[in-house]
């Protein structure tokens, strides 16, 4: 593997989403196993690379999506941890996410993003 491009997240994801792909054709309509075959050798060809700015370039546009969507899961793993201690809700203003200790009756919210004050029930 001396300068070869190796794995990143981005080959994990593809490697997942053949097997979806597999599974998925498999299940319902059998051509959709040749995209994901066509999704694995992709990912292996990824991995044997020597180009390796061209894959890093891939990786950092693959994690421009990907990234948002892991924070997204990443916040709603905290939410339902905390869920019986915090109540979670949005700055009517800017959308930022909030959350303040449950059971304190209505409260007077400033948005440490846009400083709007707001009152809200916990
Ligand atoms: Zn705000």
């Amino acid at each position: 593997m001396y300068g070869r491009y190796g794995t990143d997240t981005f080959t994990f994801f593809l490697l997942g989403l053949g097997l979806v792909l597999t599974f998925c054709g498999s299940l319902f309509f059998w051509p959709i196993t040749l995209l994901g075959d066509a999704v694995y050798i992709y990912s292996i060809f990824r991995m044997f690379s020597k180009n390796i700015p061209a894959r890093q370039r891939e990786y950092y546009a693959f994690m421009r999506f990907w990234g948002p969507v892991k924070k997204w899961f990443a916040l709603q793993k905290r939410r339902f941890a905390e869920r019986k201690t915090y109540r979670y809700f949005k700055c009517p203003n800017c959308r930022q996410d909030l959350r303040a200790p449950k059971g304190r009756g209505k409260i007077e919210v400033t948005c440490q993003k846009c400083h709007k004050v707001f009152i809200t029930k916990t």
